[in-house]
């Protein structure tokens, strides 16, 4: 085919990079017709290193006190309206009691930053998680600290963490985030994480307020480079409580295209269909699954926490999404012809 943006996904598949202008070439070509070819082209590399599985990932939202105030986020501290929960070290290990017979092999602690956890605690509910469970992955996700929190939490046996760069670009970052944020800081905590040996997660929302086509290439070129083992991506979907809900959300064939094309830079990336995918779209977790992604995280809270965890307004908290229901996201999985795994589901890095 002598089409030039089909071209360039022929090349990008080959050569794993693309130039920042071609990604937004690519971006801005979007058409059902280029996203079904990128997604075929997706799926064949995704199968040939995790073949048809899809690793799951027991969600554990452990609290939602935030010192923080993102201008996107539902829990951000100046949503008076949020009431604010924590679970306790007991808590949480009992959603991994609950989640480990279910089949799940990876809990992942997620929580607002600052207030919800003290460090020393997260290194003791660290410990006790591995202690019980010796054959799981703990991954954490509670936003930025300084190095040493980060030694430490990687030193009580933390194997993963999840850290979105949100956006690449600087300017960008700004107007997503407070004044007391910065973009600089959130690429250090990125750098430490890696270098502390955590294998670590990066990722941007799709459709956030001032995005562009270019701020996406720049996303993607990000992902190039920075060479993460895992990229979470999801639609922004506005909070009523923030000041941005009166904004558009991202859309399902714009994230699903992304997935696509991540899959192409980087082959070997745990790549999660969201909850927010899931949540703007009734079968968005399979589109996602279909278009490349291998990773689904169903939520094993307990009911206060799922129901205060609100990032964004009409958030999945039933059905497929709860970790209760496995045998309904295996069932939905099996019917597109993939496999839910019980398994650590480490990163296979592929040699470069
Ligand atoms: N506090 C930690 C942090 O900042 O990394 C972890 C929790 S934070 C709430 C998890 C992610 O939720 C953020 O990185 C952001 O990308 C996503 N998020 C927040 N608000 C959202 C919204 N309105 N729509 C979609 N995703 C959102």
């Amino acid at each position: 085919m002598n089409n030039p943006l089909f071209e360039l996904l022929d090349r990008l598949e080959a050569t794993r990079s693309l130039t920042t202008e071609e990604y937004a070439v690519l971006i801005a070509g979007r058409s059902p017709e280029l996203a079904a070819a990128a997604a075929k082209k997706a799926d064949r590399v995704r199968r040939a290193i995790y073949g048809n599985t899809v690793f799951i990932r027991g969600l554990i939202e452990i609290g939602n006190v935030c010192k923080n105030d993102c201008l996107y986020c539902g829990i951000r501290r100046s949503n008076k309206n949020c009431s604010r929960y924590r679970l306790s070290t007991d808590e949480i290990l009992a959603c991994c009691r609950e989640g480990y017979p279910l089949g799940f092999r990876t809990f992942v602690m997620q929580g607002g930053e600052g207030g919800t956890i003290a460090v020393d605690e997260v290194c003791r509910t660290v410990e006790a998680i591995k202690r019980e469970f010796p054959d799981c992955a703990v991954t954490l996700s509670l936003g930025e600290y300084p190095t040493e929190a980060y030694r430490a939490m990687r030193n009580a046996g933390a194997d993963r963490y999840l850290l979105r760069h949100e956006t690449a670009d600087k300017a960008h970052y700004e107007m997503l985030h407070p004044k007391e944020m910065s973009w600089e800081n959130r690429m250090r905590c990125l750098t430490d994480l890696k270098a502390l040996g955590f294998q670590v997660g990066c990722g941007f929302m799709v459709g956030s307020p001032y995005q562009t086509t270019e701020l996406l290439a720049k996303d993607l070129k990000f992902v190039e480079t920075f060479r993460p083992d895992m990229c979470g991506i999801g639609p922004f979907i506005p909070h009523k409580d923030t000041p941005f809900a009166d904004r558009p959300a991202g859309t399902v064939d714009e994230t699903i295209f992304l997935l696509s094309l991540l899959r192409l830079v980087k082959p070997d990336l745990l790549l999660p269909a969201t909850t927010a995918l899931g949540s703007i779209s009734p079968n968005g977790r399979e589109q996602g699954i279909l278009a490349g992604a291998n990773v689904v995280m169903p939520n094993l809270s307990p009911q206060k926490a799922k129901e205060n965890y609100t990032l964004y307004n009409n958030k999945l908290t039933t059905g497929a999404e709860a970790a209760q229901n496995l045998a309904d996201l295996k069932a939905r999985m099996a019917a597109i012809g993939y496999e839910i795994v019980s398994a650590r589901g480490d990163i296979q890095r592929i040699n470069e």
